[in-house]
């Protein structure tokens, strides 16, 4: 391990591998990526690859409306494809709860000219064949929404982060951070200690524990979710929009001729445990089979559990945190951060680099929490 560099970051998920990548990109060479496991063990190999601009606040959006032509354009621009499908995101309005939230959510979309539109019943079902509909008061859909291959946006992240000159070391846990009393010195690993002026906390679901050796406090908390997949089936021919449930959490997408699909359990307690929790798969059949009826034929042929990285108001933290200048954190997307890490990429080195960022991401500061002034998102699946 080198004894020095410009930057540090600790994680080698979807974050640390795009901040690496944008700050390569704005002339930096001595970036360094630690991470403890292999690159991309954690949530960002665990995730069901979704992305979208439906969300209920405006930063979310733009952050999505950042991402989102980065990622239609990944293979140009990183040479491997990510397999973008943008077949749509279907959101599906069962309870009168949700319809006033959802109706402000299409004002919004409409102010920032997200191309989302509210279909009613009898579209829903020709958009998404599969899915059950006659119970649904209305739904939202946009098609510039959709799924791609995570590991394909993560490898390519690492490999032109890796031309630009960053190092990616893996095997190394980040055991320390160093600090004086005004500011980051560096860190200290399980393969030795680096000297560096900025250290970024890219540590997904375990950036509160990175952040605790500097002595930082950062609001994530961990959170189990699952995802299971089924045999190819004869009545799932062709793509369908990433249909989602809202009163449920459920969602499905077409996944090699079968369906991936997930539900968030609302009895989870927060914690690292990613072993799945096969008493929880009648739950989430019962409603798939309600959703999708087709699914009767089908057979669960795989299921994991990954980690939601899981902030108080569902945002994630970006910038430098005041207590302790150099130390950056990029961390607690709530469940969206493959679809966020382009534009977030971009931010951080910004940040870094020229001490400013083309999207305002204050917001998003980690002060917000002192100061009371957190950002709701309603459209958590
Ligand atoms: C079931 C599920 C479904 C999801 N679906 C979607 C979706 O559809 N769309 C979407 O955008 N997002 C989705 N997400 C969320 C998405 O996966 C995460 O937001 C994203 O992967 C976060 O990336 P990351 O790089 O911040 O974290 P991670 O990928 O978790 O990377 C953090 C890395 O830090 C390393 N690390 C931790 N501690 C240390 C240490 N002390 N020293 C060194 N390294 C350390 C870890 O080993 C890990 O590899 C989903 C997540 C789950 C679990």
């Amino acid at each position: 391990m080198r004894k020095t560099a410009d930057v540090v970051i600790v994680g080698g998920g979807i974050i640390g591998a795009s901040i690496a990548y944008h700050l390569t990109r704005a002339g930096l060479r001595d970036v360094l990526v630690i991470e403890r496991d292999r690159l991309g063990s954690g949530s960002t190999g665990k995730n069901a690859g979704g992305i979208r601009k439906q969300f209920s606040s405006e930063i979310n959006v733009r952050l999505s409306q950042r991402s989102i032509p980065r990622i239609e354009r990944f293979a140009e621009e990183m040479g491997v494809d990510p397999d973008f499908r943008q077949v749509g995101y279907l959101f599906l309005i069962t309870t009168d709860a949700h319809v006033v939230p959802f109706e402000r959510s299409l004002e919004l979309w409409k102010r920032l000219d997200v191309p989302a539109r509210r279909v009613d019943a009898r579209e829903a079902k020709s958009l998404c064949p599969p899915a059950r509909t006659d119970d649904v008061i209305f739904a939202t859909f946009c098609g510039e929404d959709g799924y791609a291959d995570p590991s394909s946006l993560l490898n390519g992240y690492i490999a032109r982060a890796r031309e630009g000159g960053a190092e990616f070391v893996e095997g190394a846990e980040v055991t320390g951070v160093d600090r004086a009393s005004d500011r980051v010195l560096g860190v200290r690993s399980s393969q030795g200690a680096v000297v560096a002026p900025t250290v970024v906390d890219a540590a997904g679901p375990w950036a509160a524990q990175v952040a605790k050796l500097a002595n930082v406090d950062l609001p994530i908390a961990p959170l189990r979710r699952h995802i299971f997949v089924t045999d190819p089936i004869p009545e799932v021919q062709a793509d369908f929009p990433l249909t989602v449930e809202f009163s449920t959490g459920l969602y499905a997408h077409r996944e090699s001729g079968g369906v991936l699909m997930g539900m968030s359990d609302p009895d989870q307690p927060p914690g690292f445990d990613t072993s799945v929790n096969w008493d929880f798969l009648p739950s989430v059949v019962e409603r798939a089979l309600a959703r999708f009826p087709v699914l009767a034929a089908a057979k669960v042929r795989t299921g994991w559990a990954g980690l939601y990285e899981d902030t108080p108001d569902k945002h994630p933290i970006l910038g430098f945190v005041d207590e302790l200048p150099g130390f950056v954190c990029a961390a607690g997307f709530s469940g969206h951060g493959i679809m966020h890490a382009p534009a977030t990429g971009e931010a951080i080195a910004e940040l870094i680099t020229k001490g400013r960022t083309t999207l305002d991401i204050s917001a998003l500061a980690h002060s917000r929490f002192k100061k009371g002034q957190l950002v709701r998102e309603h459209n958590v699946i």
